[in-house]
């Protein structure tokens, strides 16, 4: 395959040149402009950028620029061999000259580049860090920084060098020495990962003090937020991808292997593809099932979230949780994976009790973990449940636990349909003295369930038998369905005022802050549980018409040949070994199908089609399109 500098002009390229005449776009997305001239300049930059923001650009494009003119070849470190490939391979379909350095190379193939990089002609070589610090590569790298061949490093996924983040990896740590080794060498490092403890101790581990920091908002527009009582998830879920997202890529998150194994049962028995992965299955099968999620067009992964990371599906269009993750920022990172190429996707969430109690359950027995630490992971599982609970929009809460202001988003459940809200102060107090009372005569604690029934005053076995429908709570809270008092009982868990305790058969206990309420000093508000049937609907028909505008824009023509068009790409990605994706996105292929092009230069502009992809397949494209006018009338007979 040829390097870029044939299709590109003029010689010496300006961002924006390489922007359109490489990636197919016409503008540069918030701040990769800035970010991506501050770079080509040789500056040291740090790119704090969300899931799908587009990051990979602002180190591609200076890496082509600076070739061009003369600066030699950019190093990218990345974590994940597996997807190097798939990076490596879109570059070379958008006619950029690239290659991967791996473990599975051979001897006589590890010589082959080193040759290559001798010769100057590649612009972008990615490795994973440990193969960056071999005396090998090492070597190598010493000999082309002393011909002034070395233009750039690109640290991608830079928060794995620190222990505060979610990914760490220590091997991350030796990359402190690049800079010591080569310092004149400019360096762009990325992530991510928003929280602050890790920004700063990324900074320090690899030495960017002197680097700009370029932050970019964490608002991810595209993704609605929708989260629901955990009420039958199964059915739920069905009915969720059914009505919302048939024949779409998505994930579903849960907790178990078990449960991963049986929901993707369901799931094809309802005639949706769908595969398990788990870190109980052999890691072959786990890689063949992760390709064919990329490589196979409308598949469901049901999943651990030993599932996900460095995942650059962009067509990924749901992310449902059937259980609740830890945190905020597990959360944001699994519902980040979806609609990274900016059009809707749904983040969907069920949510119970159940895992509250779960999760409060794994906290408390971790063994490994200091009490300072626990502490600290049930105040991040109850920042969760609060957001759960929330009846204000979710972004606003989602990105004010992050640390930036915004305004209701007009796109998650609770902006589309506000909840009602209640005052629920009453019925607080009434299921705190009913906690209380009952632990007062009988002198130990009861689950939800019984406590529940009491307050609704039925009179059940375990009722009769510990005499509790004598108790002055019983019968008090009739007025309420059932799930209006879970929704109540989970606030004030996530208040801290009652206790699950997960190693007493998860019996409720009083904490000292429910003395407040029992007073009657704050008042408590809460979310209409469940939303009503009708609810449901609106959504529904709200979601659809958001949905349908891209493809009602369509006439049949345009959807018969974006079929042609999909069915094409499939083919052509199976021959390279390559994601659908990679070869050209939905988006460009929909503008395609719109635009029925005849001639080659209706297609210069599509977004998406650079000058290498116009000439490779430019041709075929018309030809694909063009088998389908007489096709047209044809399929759309009776
Ligand atoms: P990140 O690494 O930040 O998650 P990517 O670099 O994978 O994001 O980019 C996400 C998607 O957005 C990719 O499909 C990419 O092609 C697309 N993209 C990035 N920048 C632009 C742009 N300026 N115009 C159009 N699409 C873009
Ligand atoms: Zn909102």
């Amino acid at each position: 395959m040829s390097s870029f500098p044939v299709s590109i002009s003029p010689l010496q390229p300006t961002p924006l040149d390489v922007l359109g005449q490489v990636f197919g776009y016409r503008d540069f997305r918030g701040p990769q402009e800035a970010i991506v001239e501050h770079v080509v300049r040789g500056g040291d930059a740090l790119v704090l950028m969300p899931t799908g923001g587009g990051k990979s650009l602002c180190y591609q494009i200076p890496a082509i620029v600076r070739q061009n003119a003369g600066h030699g070849v950019t190093i990218v470190i990345s974590p994940l061999i597996a997807l190097m490939h798939d990076q490596v391979g879109a570059l070379l379909e958008a006619g950029v000259s690239a290659a991967f350095l791996n473990s599975t190379q051979t001897f006589e193939e590890g010589s082959q580049l080193e040759k290559r990089l001798l010769r100057n002609e590649l612009t972008l070589l990615y490795a994973a860090p440990e193969r960056i610090n071999t005396p090998r590569m090492r070597g190598l790298l010493a000999s082309l920084y002393e011909r002034g061949l070395l233009s750039l490093f690109a640290i991608d996924e830079a928060h794995c060098v620190s222990q505060w983040g979610h990914d760490f990896r220590p091997e991350y740590r030796s990359l402190s020495l690049l800079h010591e080794t080569f310092p004149d060498v400019p360096r762009v490092a990325l992530t991510a990962t928003a929280d602050a403890l890790t920004r700063q101790d990324m900074i320090e581990r690899l030495k960017l003090e002197e680097a700009r920091e370029f932050v970019s908002s964490f608002d991810r527009p595209n993704i609605r937020y929708t989260i629901v009582e955990k009420i039958d998830p199964t059915r739920q879920l069905l009915r969720f991808i059914e009505s919302e997202h048939h024949g779409e890529a998505g994930i579903v998150y849960c907790q178990s292997r078990k449960r991963v194994e049986e929901i993707a049962g369901t799931l094809l028995s309802a005639g949706i593809k769908a595969m398990a992965y788990h870190a109980g299955l052999d890691s072959a099968l786990r890689q063949q099932r992760q390709d064919r999620f990329l490589r196979e067009e409308g598949m469901v992964m049901v999943a651990t979230i030993a599932f996900g990371m460095g995942i650059d599906k962009p067509d990924v269009r749901f992310v449902a949780h059937l259980d609740m993750p830890k945190n905020i920022e597990g959360y944001y990172q699994e519902t980040g994976r979806a609609g990274r190429d900016g059009l809707p996707a749904d983040a969907w969430m069920v949510y119970g009790l159940q895992d509250v109690v779960n999760q409060r359950r794994m906290i408390d027995t971790s063994e490994a973990a200091s009490e300072e630490f626990k502490q600290v992971m049930r105040g991040k599982l109850d920042a969760l449940l609060s957001l759960a609970e929330d009846a204000r929009c979710r972004r606003v809460s989602l990105l004010g636990y992050f640390g930036e202001d915004s305004q209701p988003c007009g796109n998650c459940d609770n902006c589309i349909n506000p909840p009602a809200i209640w005052d629920a102060t009453e019925a607080a107090r009434k299921m705190l003295s009913c906690i209380y009372r009952v632990q007062q005569a009988s002198g130990i604690s009861f689950g939800a369930g019984h406590l529940m029934d009491i307050l609704r005053g039925k009179i059940t076995d375990k009722v009769a038998q510990y005499g509790h429908d004598s108790l002055s709570t019983f019968g008090i809270g009739t007025d309420l369905a059932e799930a209006q008092w879970r929704s109540v009982l989970r606030q004030l868990i996530a208040a801290n005022m009652v206790r699950v305790d997960t190693e007493a058969f998860n019996t409720l206990q009083l904490l000292p802050d429910a003395r407040q309420v029992l007073k009657g000093e704050v008042s408590v508000l809460l979310r209409q549980p469940a939303p009503s049937a009708r609810a449901e609907r609106t959504r529904r028909v709200i979601r659809t018409s958001a949905r349908g505008l891209a493809e009602a824009t369509l006439n049949a023509g345009a959807l018969e040949r974006l079929a042609r068009l999909k069915a094409w790409r499939g083919e052509v990605a199976r021959e390279h070994n390559l994601p659908a994706f990679v070869i050209f996105h939905d988006a460009t292929l929909r503008a395609i199908a719109e635009r029925a092009p005849v001639h080659l230069h209706e297609l210069e502009g599509i977004s998406g089609m650079g000058t290498k992809k116009l000439q490779a397949y430019g041709a075929e494209v018309l030809r694909v399109c063009a088998t389908l006018s007489g096709a047209t009338s044809i399929s759309s007979a009776p």
